[in-house]
């Protein structure tokens, strides 16, 4: 299995692109530069099964519609999350200035608790809430993408709409409760280990510090 990071968008959000052994791809948080996306999936050959998202923030779901409408694939999110797609309050771009507020066509499926069969791939899905309602953490093979719950040494804010510092205590409370040293893939920033964060994350240290 193979992982490709591409930051896109104003705001760098991590596009991730999860290939298998057969050349299928899963999609993870297309956030924009839809068509970047597509036209590399195409220059490599791989046969697009579909695409997820750890969240619906505008930054993470801009280039949705544009690989939908490419490749014919489903978009999966957690159910607390459909209404963020075609919602710019929810998706939060209509809480920054001068980002464009964000509608997007995509009708959704759900990303259900534990594994979803999505193609060829197993995802499992941890609901992780607390920078947004509906955050999950997704796990595919060694691997854990943890959108904006878990960043390299820091964690997601907790205060945009629906967010929740009391879910995220214990969301990541959750995340100290995985014994496996996954790959940590976030949704901003670096990649990192999951026994480094346990480590040195000071969110993951100290309880007090939100
Ligand atoms: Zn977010």
């Amino acid at each position: 299995m193979e992982v490709i990071c591409r930051p896109v968008g104003p705001v760098q959000a991590n596009c991730y692109i999860v290939l298998n052994d057969d050349s299928h791809a899963l999609v993870i948080d297309p956030g924009d530069e839809g068509k970047m996306i597509a036209d590399l999936l195409k220059g490599i050959q791989a046969k697009v099964d579909g695409v997820v998202l750890t969240h619906a923030h505008f930054d993470h779901i801009g280039g949705v519609d544009e690989l939908i409408a490419e490749f014919g694939v489903p978009v999966y999110v957690n159910a607390a999350e459909f209404d963020f797609l075609s919602t710019p309050e929810k998706n939060s771009s209509a809480v920054f200035a001068g980002v464009p507020h964000m509608t997007l066509k995509a009708k959704p499926v759900e990303l259900k608790e534990g594994t979803n069969k999505i193609g060829t791939f197993d995802v499992t899905a941890y609901y992780a809430p607390g920078h947004s309602a509906g955050s999950t953490i997704l796990e595919i093979g060694d691997n854990l993408f943890t959108g904006d719950v878990l960043f390299a040494s820091s964690i997601g804010r907790v205060d945009l709409p629906t967010g929740s510092a009391k879910q995220m205590k214990d969301s990541l409370n959750f995340i100290k409760s995985l014994t496996k040293d996954y790959t940590v893939y976030p949704g901003h920033g670096p990649s990192t280990t999951l026994n480094y964060e346990k480590t040195h994350n000071p969110y993951l240290l100290y309880d007090n510090l939100y």
